[in-house]
C-alpha cells in the first residue's frame, strides 16, 4: 500500500517522428515498462502514472496544461528515449505549476557488444536526448530534480521517493489554510514576516481567528464527549494522581480535554491544516492549551508557539512529508545546553506542546503550574523523544528571500533522569560538532523554534527547498566554519 495514494506522479516520455512509427512503438513499450516498474516498487511512496508518450509541441503542451489542473497529479517526471528537440518543450514548460524531476536513465543498463547496431542507437539516446531537454530547462531557469542512473537501481526508487514525498508536502501547501489565534508574541523578531508575500510564494494562507470563537466552541462542547476522551487520556497515558477521580486537579483534566474537543471542531469546521496561539493572548481560556495541542500535532495538523506561523506550516508540510515512515515530525525549541556532557548537548523541549509523534517509552499526563500566561495550571503529556539520528529545520525569512536552515543532529538518550522537567523534552548532538552547529546555525540566521524531524532525511527538505525557491543552508557532518561562512558571504552579498 503507497503512503499517498491518492496522489499520483506522471510519467512523461519525449519523443520525435524522426523515427518511424517502428521505434515509436518501441519507445512506448519501453516507457511503459518502466513507469509500472516505479509504480511497482515498495520504495516509492506515490503511484507513478505511465502517460503516452509525447511527440510534438502540441501534445507536450497538452499533457502539461492537463497535468496543472489534475488536483490528484502532483508531480511529473520526464525522460527522452530518444531525441526530442527541445524547441518543441518550451510552450508547455512554459506553463508548469507542478514540481518537475527528470529522469536521466537509460532503458537498457548495458552496451549489448556484440548486436549493437545504427537500429539500437536510434532508439537508445537517453544520454545525449536528456542533455537537450536539460539545456532547454536550465535555459529556462526551470527549478527541478534530476536523477540520474539505471531504472531498477534502488538507490534511483530511493531518489524518486524523496522527491515524490517533497511534492506531496507541496502540494498539500497549495490553497492550505492555517488559523493564527492573535498575534505573534510581541517584539520578537523571527515569528513575524510577510503573510501576502509567503502565500504569493507557497500556496497557503494564514488568517487570524478570535480566540473568543475558540472559546465559544468550546463552551458548547457536549459533557458526555469530554468524558469520553478523559477515559481516552486515561486509558492511553499514566495519569498523575492529582488528575484521577476525586484528585485535586480532575477538574482541570477536564478543561483540557474540552479544549482538545473544541479545538478540533474548530479545525474542521474551517478546513485548516493547522494552527498557532500565544500565551499573550488567552481571553476566555481557563488554562493554555497543552495536551490538546500535543495529541492534535500528533494526528497531522502543523502547529508552533507563540504565533509562529512560518515554523507551524512547515511542521504541517514535514509531517506530510514522513507519512508512512516510521518516527515523528514535530514543533520543537532549542531550549538549554549542557557544555560538559559529550561534547555539547542540546535540550529540545517547549512550554507543552512537543507532540507524542517523538515519544518512545512512557508518556505520562500531568498537570504542573507554568510560570508564564497567568493562567490556571495546564494538563500536558511528558516524555522522551527516542534516540537515532534526526535533524532540526528552520524556515526564517530574509526579507528578499526565505532560507531553510537544516542541522543533522544524533538524537540520545538523556544520560541522567530529569525528575522535576515536566514537558516533553529530547536531547541531541548537533552535527559536525556541537561549537560548529551552533555557530553555523546563528551565522545563518536560524530561528529558536524548529520542526525537529526522527524520518526525514536531508535529501528530501533539499528537495522541498528546491520547489518552494527556498535557499537550503545544511549544516552536517561535512560542514566546516571557514567553508559554511565564506558561503553565507557569498548569499548574503
Ligand atoms: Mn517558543
Amino acid at each position: 500500500m503507497k503512503s499517498f495514494s491518492q496522489y499520483e506522479v506522471w510519467f512523461i516520455t519525449g519523443s520525435q517522428h524522426l523515427y518511424g512509427e517502428a521505434t515509436l512503438s518501441e519507445v512506448t513499450l519501453h516507457a511503459r515498462e518502466i513507469a509500472s516498474a516505479l509504480d511497482a516498487s515498495e520504495k516509492i511512496a506515490v503511484p507513478i502514472v505511465f502517460k503516452p508518450i509525447v511527440t510534438t509541441a502540441a501534445e507536450i503542451y497538452e499533457v502539461i496544461a492537463h497535468a496543472n489542473t489534475q488536483k490528484s497529479c502532483i508531480g511529473l517526471i520526464t525522460w527522452m528515449h530518444t531525441f526530442s528537440p527541445a524547441k518543441m518543450w518550451i510552450n508547455g514548460l512554459k506553463i508548469l505549476n507542478k514540481p518537475l524531476l527528470h529522469l536521466h536513465t537509460q532503458f537498457q543498463r548495458t552496451i549489448p557488444w556484440e548486436t549493437i547496431d545504427m537500429n539500437y542507437m536510434n532508439l537508445n539516446q537517453s544520454a545525449h536526448g536528456d542533455r537537450e531537454f536539460g539545456y532547454i530547462c536550465t535555459r529556462m531557469k526551470l527549478r527541478r530534480k534530476v536523477v540520474v542512473g539505471h531504472w531498477k537501481e534502488a538507490s534511483v526508487h530511493q531518489e524518486i521517493d524523496y522527491w515524490s514525498r517533497a511534492a506531496a508536502g507541496w502540494h498539500d501547501w497549495q490553497g492550505a489554510q492555517f488559523v493564527r489565534f492573535g498575534d505573534n508574541m510581541r517584539q520578537v523578531a523571527v515569528t513575524e514576516g510577510d503573510k501576502v508575500g509567503a502565500e504569493m510564494q507557497f500556496g497557503f494562507s494564514v488568517n487570524t481567528h478570535a480566540v473568543g470563537d475558540l472559546v465559544e466552541q468550546m463552551n458548547g462542547i457536549d459533557p458526555v464527549l469530554v468524558e469520553r476522551l478523559v477515559s481516552l487520556y486515561e486509558s492511553s497515558y499514566t495519569m498523575d494522581e492529582k488528575l484521577k477521580v476525586a484528585g485535586s486537579h480532575r477538574d482541570f483534566l477536564k478543561e483540557a480535554a474540552r479544549i482538545e474537543l473544541g479545538l478540533k471542531q474548530f479545525l474542521e469546521a474551517g478546513n485548516f491544516k493547522g494552527f498557532t496561539n500565544t500565551f499573550e493572548d488567552l481571553y476566555g481560556l481557563h488554562q493554555l492549551p497543552g495536551i490538546a495541542v500535543q495529541r492534535l500535532t500528533c494526528q497531522g495538523y502543523g502547529y508552533a508557539g507563540e504565533g509562529d506561523w512560518k515554523t507551524m506550516a512547515l511542521v504541517r508540510a514535514m509531517k506530510v512529508m514522513g507519512t508512512g515512515l516510521p518516527g515523528g515530525n514535530a514543533f520543537m525549541e532549542d531550549y538549554t545546553y549542557d557544555f560538559l556532557e559529550q561534547g555539547g548537548v542540546v535540550l529540545g523541549a517547549h512550554m507543552l506542546e512537543v507532540d507524542e509523534s517523538l515519544a518512545e517509552g512512557e508518556i505520562r499526563c500531568e498537570v504542573h503550574p507554568l510560570g508564564i500566561g497567568g493562567k490556571a495550571d495546564p494538563v500536558r503529556l511528558v516524555f522522551t523523544a527516542g534516540e537515532g539520528s534526526a535533524l532540526n529545520a528552520s524556515l526564517v525569512a530574509m526579507g528578499d528571500k526565505y532560507r531553510l536552515v537544516i542541522n543533522k543532529v544524533q538524537a540520545i538518550k538523556p544520560p541522567r533522569d530529569l525528575p522535576n522537567l515536566p514537558v516533553a523534552r529530547t536531547m541531541w548532538q548537533p552535527l559536525p560538532d556541537f561549537k560548529t552547529a551552533c555557530a553555523a546555525w546563528i551565522l545563518a540566521g536560524g530561528a529558536h523554534h524548529t520542526c525537529f524531524s526522527q524520518n526525514l532525511p536531508v535529501a528530501i527538505l533539499e528537495d522541498f527547498a528546491e520547489m518552494a525557491g527556498l535557499e537550503p543552508l545544511i549544516i552536517d557532518e561535512e560542514t566546516n566554519l571557514r567553508g559554511f561562512k565564506l558561503l553565507l558571504n557569498q548569499l548574503n552579498a
